[in-house]
């Protein structure tokens, strides 16, 4: 008989009750180091008392209005990201597959509003992630999503990854965009090298291709900036961001420029639930605290840490790793056994990670983890580590 919870997730078996910081318990006290963080979500722990407190406070006011009436804190958090980034405006969404849908349909209105209905083909990448709706889905073409839930959304064409010859024959100035994350997340922490970045937005500079970034898994200080792309000295013209960006309470936007957004008038599109007062005055917080250089600073002092302690875990176990990719506090051990049994055996020692495509375990820590409990984490990956080794 079917689980009473549609059966579409291999879950542990483990419930969590509560959690403190980097640490999730389950009902009988037990604590586990969380390097999943929600994958990639919690980016400031488990109750935060800065964000309890913003959540409480708001939740003592008012939690939902619609977006039939002003939302001061929607406004508030939009002027916070449009002052951060390269974005003239902000939707807000509840997840990642949301914004990935509107950045789809504001890269055709774009065109159609520009006179060029026709021109709707996005390029994409093999191994990307850009979330589970029917357009989202057909962005990323992988098999294991799509397969049963055909005829596809019309209109992308998914490239090799890393292939320069591929890219330079597809794209055009018939092409309507280019979608990518600066990090494959999903992929195996792929990340895209600077010069492919700045590749890319030159060849959308040529063709007048709208560059638009997916970040709802790398962004938001991950990778110690606060967005990856920022590394590669580029802007986007449309970017996704969720994940991290409610620290855990259900948050997403796209970020554009005024150009970009063009044609996106009143009544093209909504969201009942989108840049609701709750989420607004969460994520508010989130970005006040995320968006500070010394917290990027340290973010990036503890992800070198992290991955220095990690070299010298894969010296210590070349038959389970073969090597450490990632930046900032987005890891990942490349294996040489299936991470899904490196998942199994840390919860053995008391640990969560994350299992990702391309033989890779991801670490995907609170980016406020203390000094001791990375050391503490890669103890308990020696571990689980050791219980694999034959
Ligand atoms: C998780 C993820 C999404 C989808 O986000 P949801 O909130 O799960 O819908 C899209 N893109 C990337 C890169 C992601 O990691």
């Amino acid at each position: 008989m079917i689980s009473h919870v549609l059966p579409t997730y291999n879950r542990a078996p483990l419930a969590f009750e509560r959690g403190e910081g980097a640490w999730a318990l389950t009902a009988d006290g037990t604590r586990y180091l969380d390097l999943g963080a929600g994958i990639a979500v919690n980016v400031l722990g488990h109750a935060n008392p800065e964000l309890v407190a913003a959540l409480t406070a708001q939740a003592g006011r008012i939690w939902h209005v619609s977006n039939l009436y002003q939302i001061p804190e929607q406004e508030r958090l939009a002027d916070l990201l449009v002052d951060a980034t390269f974005a003239d405006t902000v939707f807000f969404t509840n997840s990642g597959t949301e914004a990935a849908e509107l950045a789809i349909k504001m890269v055709r209105k774009h065109w159609h509003h520009a006179g060029d209905p026709e021109r709707i083909e996005i390029l994409t990448f093999e191994g990307a992630f850009h979330g589970r709706s029917t357009g989202a889905i057909a962005a990323s073409g992988a098999e294991k999503m799509v397969k049963g839930f055909g005829p596809l959304m019309p209109g992308f064409r998914v490239l090799p990854f890393g292939d320069h010859e591929a890219l330079k024959a597809a794209v055009s100035d018939r092409t309507a965009a280019i979608l990518v994350e600066p990090v494959q997340g999903e992929g195996g922490i792929r990340p895209l090298p600077d010069v492919c970045l700045q590749g890319l937005r030159e060849l959308c500079d040529r063709t007048g291709a709208l560059l638009v970034l997916d970040e709802v898994q790398c962004g938001m200080g991950r990778t110690g900036r606060l967005f990856a792309h920022e590394y590669a000295g580029i802007e986007p013209d449309i970017m996704m961001v969720a994940k991290g960006i409610g620290g855990g309470f259900p948050l997403g936007a796209v970020l554009a420029t005024e150009a970009a957004a063009a044609g996106m008038v009143a009544g093209t599109h909504g969201s009942t639930y989108g840049g609701n007062p709750l989420a607004c005055a969460v994520g508010a917080r989130v970005m006040e605290i995320v968006a500070d250089p010394a917290f990027l600073a340290e973010v990036n002092r503890k992800g070198a840490l992290f991955r220095q302690k990690l070299e010298g875990l894969v010296a210590a176990h070349p038959q389970v790793f073969e090597g450490v990719r990632g930046q900032g506090l987005m890891l990942g051990l490349k294996c040489r056994v299936a991470p899904a049994d490196l998942v199994k055996a840390g919860y053995d020692q008391q640990i969560l990670t994350v299992p990702a495509a391309d033989d890779t375990l991801r670490l995907l820590p609170p980016l406020n983890i203390a000094d001791d409990e990375i050391a503490e984490a890669v103890a308990r990956l020696d571990r689980a580590a050791a219980s694999l080794a034959v």
